[in-house]
């Protein structure tokens, strides 16, 4: 059996320090906050180049504090994509903001600027009024956005721009990590992502010490002062034993990542004879395979045929967020998403995981190629 994704695997290959981290943690006896949030913070600021970080509860949180951080709220629009996890959206409503679903761009599985551009244009016409807006990429599956259009339309526009880097841990753009590239960028540590907590954990990155000073105080009820409301805020902090584990898996996260874009790299040597289309890099981009999502026009074929041999595969994501119950008819489309609506129909993530050994890779590659695929 080889699972499509694999968290266990990741906590036994650096056990001894996580174990020995916690056991830290659990005698120091702060056990939200604290000095060893602090620490991770400084060395996640470091590592992705910005001067400030600020662990929270969940990448989700990230989101909405980020969006309230910056002031997006009522009478904004936010601008992303439908071809996301649910969360992206969630969040946008959570800051009591209103979500627009732009196009993406079917090669890359990310927002298409010209669409942006479009959505822009005809909204403000439509509905008028340059309110505070800000445009939100997702740099899905750990391939970025592509943020020199998407940075030079949000200069045009007066958007704010939010990075979702919940996929995109350590992914570069010319260099740059993202996260680095907007005004405010949200993370997540969910346990499957590429840096990864045992637990909820997420972090908001910025340069702008005013805007990471609104953060800090909005995740733990808009306190400056111990006690003292200075402005309204909520509960959402990163626990200190997830801090600990993240302090350890930071270390290897561009080591993890390069084992990542191997098997990736092993995957489109075998697969290149395949009827699938593979994942591409396009543009200056170091893509960090949180995902690698083959498409297909026999999907369901396919992925039972790969369960069939023991191979776990997911649907990453199944159905897009305009289109589920809770939102469907309810956002607005400034244009119809033929991409996303086909992509949705013919995506499939193979397994990916740093753990993955090259046999296993080679065997699920094999398999698609067996089943005539
Ligand atoms: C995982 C994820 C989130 C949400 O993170 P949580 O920690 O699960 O709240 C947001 N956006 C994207 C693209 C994600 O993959």
């Amino acid at each position: 059996m080889i699972p499509q994704t694999d968290p266990r695997a990741n906590y036994l290959a650096h056990k001894t320090e996580i174990d020995e981290a916690i056991a830290q943690t659990l005698m120091a006896g702060r056990y939200i906050l604290g000095e060893t949030v602090a620490a991770f913070e400084r060395e996640f600021a470091a590592y992705l180049g910005v001067g400030h970080v600020i662990g929270v509860g969940s990448g989700t949180d990230a989101l909405h504090l980020a969006l309230r951080g910056c002031d997006i709220g009522p009478g904004s629009r936010v601008f992303t994509v439908s071809h996301t996890a649910v969360a992206t959206v969630a969040a946008i409503e959570l800051a009591g903001a209103q979500p627009v679903l732009v196009e993406i761009d079917p090669v890359t599985f990310t927002l298409d600027p010209q669409h942006l551009e479009d959505a822009v244009k005809t909204l403000r016409r439509r509905a008028g009024g340059a309110g505070r807006d800000a445009v939100l990429p997702v740099h899905l599956y750990g391939h970025p956005a592509n943020m020199p259009a998407i940075l030079e339309i949000a200069r045009r526009y007066e958007l704010t721009v939010i990075e979702d880097c919940a996929q995109s841990h350590g992914a570069t753009i010319a260099g740059r990590r993202t996260g680095a590239l907007g005004a405010i960028a949200a993370f997540s540590f969910y346990p499957t992502k590429n840096l990864a907590a045992l637990g909820d954990g997420g972090a908001v990155a910025t340069d702008d010490p005013a805007l990471a000073e609104r953060v800090r105080l909005l995740r733990e009820y808009g306190w400056r002062e111990r006690y003292v409301s200075a402005i309204s805020g909520l509960n959402s902090r990163l626990d200190a034993l997830q801090a600990a584990i993240l302090r350890v898996k930071l270390r290897y996260l561009d080591a993890e990542n390069a084992r990542r874009r191997e098997l990736a790299r092993l995957y489109s040597e075998l697969l290149a004879g395949s009827s699938l289309r593979l994942p591409v890099e396009r543009g200056e981009v170091r893509h960090v395979y949180h995902q690698y999502v083959v498409r297909s026009s026999r999907r369901a074929a396919l992925q039972a045929h790969l369960a069939a041999t023991g191979i776990g595969t997911l649907i990453h994501y199944p159905v897009p967020v305009h289109l589920q119950p809770a939102y469907a008819g309810r956002l607005p489309l400034p244009a119809p998403l033929p991409h996303t609506e086909a992509v949705a129909r013919e995506i499939l993530s193979l397994p990916m995981f740093p753990e993955l050994s090259e046999a296993q890779a080679r065997q699920v590659a094999a398999a698609c190629l067996d089943g005539g695929f």
